[in-house]
């Protein structure tokens, strides 16, 4: 199992470990601050002992790094991991801009979010509404803004799952968690969002910057896709 050190701290860049398990390029460690490819959100990537990390993914309870060379590394070995920040910092805006893009939309027009991809250049939401223009879209978009400009805090905790279940709103891709999760990591924005999330975020959403909102794509009858990117 590999303990999530971005759960602890979503600023981390930097972290020591110890290795669990080598497979070929694949490297399990202890503890890691790469957030694993998932829920939507691409992997970091960065270096583990100097060797470039090109992937993370999830595999259980672990967190495989995939090295872009054959680890020279044994189990019990000592690493240092440094995050590509850049990229990382920018997919935590992103993310978290994509929460607040979910709840406006939600709250004008009731629909629920069908897919999403948060990458560091552009991201995108997938939502089940028949109605999505143009002029639509920037006032969804202001309206995030406006959210991003209140400077809104940004906190997780962790809820018992059955208790999140109950909660209105809490989880709305409940059919996508692991039955086998008896806690859930809560994500709350200030008064705006709050739900079931494993994934990183900025502390405050003044980090944010501005998001602009870049095309709408209809992907079948009721499914409309919706491209930002952050400034
Ligand atoms: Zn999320």
């Amino acid at each position: 199992m590999t303990r999530k050190l971005f759960w602890d701290d979503m600023y981390a860049r930097e972290f020591d470990a110890e290795v669990e398990l080598v497979d070929g390029n694949r490297v399990v460690l202890d503890q890691t601050a790469f957030n694993p490819r998932g829920g939507g959100l691409v992997s970091d990537t960065g270096r583990l002992n100097g060797v470039k990390v090109i992937e993370a993914t999830k595999e259980g309870d672990s967190v495989y790094h995939i090295l872009e060379a054959q680890a020279e590394l044994r189990v019990g070995d000592k690493v240092h991991g440094v995050l590509d920040w850049d990229r990382r910092y920018r997919i935590m805006r992103m993310h978290t801009s994509a929460h607040i893009l979910s709840a406006v939309v939600n709250r004008e027009t009731g629909a629920l979010i069908t897919g999403n991809q948060i990458s560091p250049d552009e991201s995108r939401v997938d939502f089940n509404l028949e109605d999505f223009s143009k002029d639509k879209m920037s006032s969804y978009i202001d309206g995030v803004n406006e959210a991003v400009a209140r400077g809104l805090e940004v906190t997780t905790f962790f809820m018992k799952r059955e208790e999140a279940l109950a909660t209105p709103g809490f989880v709305k891709l409940a059919n996508a968690m692991p039955p086998s999760l008896d806690v859930l990591r809560i994500v709350q924005i200030g008064d705006v969002d709050t739900q079931a999330d494993g994934g990183v975020h900025v502390r405050n959403t003044s980090e944010i910057g501005k998001v602009v909102g870049l095309k709408t794509e209809n992907k079948g009858k009721s499914n409309r896709r919706l491209y930002f990117t952050v400034e």
